[in-house]
């Protein structure tokens, strides 16, 4: 089934939306895109090409509070926080931050230890991906298409959306995608021609080259494990860093956290909140040692962590090429450039 509105109707869309659930969708801030919970429907803008940080806390927030309790008391007293999970609508993902679920989906559910934060989530959300603009060439950063994923791909999505000029068109994915777009009664049916379209669309999409020509993840992984101990390649490579953290705050395939305690005049919360293994303290252990205490450690455990540990454990790297790390590095260190190198050293 194809559907279509117009671009600059999409606030009616959004209206309808948020009558069902919670709309977050990409908003222009001051320093650019991001994705956020909609409260105006008219903050809903598609004109942009990808956000700064990647859609992943939508699943996963930066800060989440579990547990409250009263310092004193036992810890029966304790009282856990309501997951208050209602039908969202997760508008214009990007197929390379779409497929990054699939990726985090391994840690969060799919290794025995089902988190049901991100479960919940999950299954209450129904994920509107959008396809980049094939008219435009790939950002620098992105090497999407390097690790498989196609411009417009839509595997993942419920429902996954093109343009096409100035009008917008939305084809149902999942049975869940389809029954929404049926009560949409905002959108118009599409055409013959728009079908042909948005097929011919999708398979241009797949030829969309971003940077780089080929990848082979299983040599990658070998190649990362020959050259744990080259320190003078490693030293190199991160030589710039800064330890600041931001490529793993807008990673999108990072999951680290930390659970840790505020208490305030007896109140307490247990709360989970976002880490990053490039922090200098990530790994600092209560006797003061840290197997992690130089710049070059942190920089290659994330890198090895993506590119070899992850393809030895999963099979697959965790990384989905969004280039968000190297756009966002204040020092302009670039992950796939460091993989690069790695791989003639
Ligand atoms: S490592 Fe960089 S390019 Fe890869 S998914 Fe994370 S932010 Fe995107
Ligand atoms: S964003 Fe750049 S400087 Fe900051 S921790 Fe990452 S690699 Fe280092």
């Amino acid at each position: 089934m194809l559907k279509k509105t117009a671009i600059n109707k999409i606030s009616e869309l959004a209206v309808q939306l948020m009558q069902k659930g919670t709309l977050i969708a990409p908003v222009q801030e001051a320093a650019g895109f991001n994705f956020r919970e909609i409260s105006d429907a008219k903050q809903v803008n598609l004109n942009f090409h990808n956000t700064i940080l990647s859609p992943k806390a939508a699943f996963f927030p930066q800060m989440e509070d579990f547990v409250q309790y009263q310092t004193g008391q036992s810890i029966m007293e304790a009282v856990p926080v309501e997951l208050n999970v209602k039908p969202t609508f997760l508008f214009g993902v990007r197929p390379c931050d779409v497929k990054s679920f699939e990726i985090m989906d391994i840690h969060f559910s799919g290794t025995g230890v089902v988190d049901p934060y991100w479960r919940a989530r999950r299954e209450a959300t129904t994920i509107f991906g959008y396809a980049f603009d094939l008219d435009e060439p790939a950002q620098a950063e992105e090497f999407y298409q390097t690790l498989g994923i196609g411009a417009a791909d839509p595997d993942g999505s419920d429902i996954f959306m093109i343009r096409k000029g100035e009008t917008l068109l939305l084809k149902g994915i999942t049975p869940k995608g389809e029954k929404l777009l049926t009560q949409l009664s905002r959108l118009a049916d599409g055409s013959a021609n728009e079908e042909e379209y948005f097929r011919n669309y999708i398979s241009r999409g797949r030829d969309f080259k971003t940077r780089y020509t080929c990848v082979d993840d299983k040599n990658i992984a070998k190649k990362l494990e020959d050259i744990f101990d080259n320190g003078d390649f490693w030293m190199k490579v991160s030589d710039a860093c800064l330890s600041c953290g931001v490529c793993t705050f807008v990673c999108p395939n990072c999951y680290c956290f930390d659970i840790c305690d505020e208490t305030l005049f007896g109140k307490g919360t247990r709360r989970r909140v976002w880490d990053a293994c490039m922090f200098t303290d990530f790994t600092l252990e209560a006797s003061g040692h840290n197997p992690r205490a130089q710049v070059f450690q942190r920089l290659r455990q994330k890198i090895k962590h993506k590119y070899s540990y992850h393809v030895r454990k999963y099979g697959v790297i965790s990384c989905v090429g969004c280039g968000r790390c190297t756009r966002h590095c204040p020092v302009n260190i670039d992950i796939f450039s460091i993989v690069e190198e790695a791989m003639t050293v």
